[in-house]
């Protein structure tokens, strides 16, 4: 891993069959919408609510401030990743304690681990949903490539639900409760691989920290008001950390070349101002990899039911994690918090951060 940047994914996806894809039933149509058919017309550029616009606006999320679009009640980042509305603030919220504070007053805030523990992620379909082979052939794509397991939910709380929306959305990581994602009849099967690969924790590929060194973005052509789609998870204060070491435009994570573009000139282009084409159909070898260093095989443990304690993460000295919506950094084997003029150290107290 490259970059201190804290916890949490990024990088990038991978892999085979998904047969059905698209194509089919991505047919652009005539439709007297044509922010929609816009939308259908480019199934590379994922987008929650593709027939409006919302407000740009500031809010904090795991204590830092992003810039998000209100779209009928929802905060969206990046046209198709969704940030939980009861874990945002329109202000900064206090995320470190003094001691003898009182951790009840605070709200909720940020998620703790985005990671699904032991690899396995719960789901559930909504019985609305039309084309769930969508969602069963994208679970088998991710199943067969990557260490993860998808469970039907059998009563527990963190679980992804599958449900129909205006457009193609989804929160990243596990965020705690019941997370949607969200998915239009115009989503395929491989936009579902997209937004199940949100939900296990992937930014887009085109906001690694480290993509000015493959692409260029051409701010003159991107849609006024979505600019910000477009920083780097990094500028946009989000947690993550590079698990391959180069941007992969074969990812299913990397936007196209024309997303949210205003005039048809590409808005991403690579540095030597070429196009490039991206592809919706599979999990690329780099997601793959990446993948599987977030989520790593048992290695060859035994069967079941060694009930092992939970294992300790092992955190790396000089990296920064996010956890329990506090950024914090590893130091000495001690967590250290900036608050703003100096960095002070800090515990971790039943879920709550206190100065030390
Ligand atoms: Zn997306």
């Amino acid at each position: 891993m490259m970059k201190p940047t804290s916890l949490l994914l990024l990088a990038a996806l991978a892999m085979s069959s998904c047969s059905k894809d698209s194509a089919s039933e991505i047919k652009p149509t005539e439709s007297s919408n044509q922010i929609t058919s816009t939308v259908l017309e480019n199934e590379f550029t994922e987008i929650a609510y593709p027939d409006s616009r919302g407000t740009p606006t500031d809010i904090y999320y795991t204590g830092i401030k992003m810039a998000v679009e209100n779209i009928d009640g929802n905060y969206i980042y990046q046209g198709d990743i969704l940030i939980p509305m009861e874990q945002a603030s329109k202000s900064p919220v206090k995320l470190v304690l003094e001691k003898g504070d009182k951790a009840s007053q605070l709200k909720s805030v940020g998620r703790t681990s985005a990671y699904w523990e032991d690899n396995v992620v719960y789901y559930e379909i909504d019985s609305r949903l039309s084309g769930q082979d969508r969602v069963f052939d994208a679970i088998s794509h991710w199943e067969a490539n990557t260490n993860l397991e998808f469970v039907k939910r059998a009563g527990q709380s963190d679980y992804i639900y599958f449900t129909p929306g205006s457009g193609c959305s989804s929160y990243v990581g596990k965020v705690g409760g019941k997370q949607n994602i969200t998915l239009a009849n115009a989503c395929s099967t491989g936009n579902t691989i997209h937004e199940i690969g949100h939900a296990v924790g992937l930014w887009h590929e085109q906001s690694r920290v480290d993509r000015d060194n493959h692409i260029t973005i051409n701010f003159e052509n991107i849609q006024s008001g979505r600019e910000y789609n477009f920083q780097t998870y990094e500028e946009n204060n989000l947690d993550g950390n590079e698990f391959t070491t180069n941007l992969d435009f074969g990812s299913i994570m990397m936007y196209s070349s024309y997303a949210f573009s205003k005039n048809g000139q590409p808005t991403i282009t690579k540095n030597d101002g070429n196009i490039y084409s991206v592809q919706r159909t599979q999990l690329s070898n780099g997601d793959v990899t990446g993948i599987n260093v977030m989520y790593p095989g048992s290695g060859g443990g035994g069967e079941g039911e060694e009930e092992q304690p939970e294992p300790e993460p092992n955190y790396i000295n000089g990296e920064y994690y996010t956890i329990s919506g506090v950024t914090v950094l590893r130091y000495n084997n001690l967590w250290y918090y900036n608050s703003g003029w100096r960095w002070r150290r800090v515990e971790l107290i039943d879920g709550f951060w206190y100065y030390a």
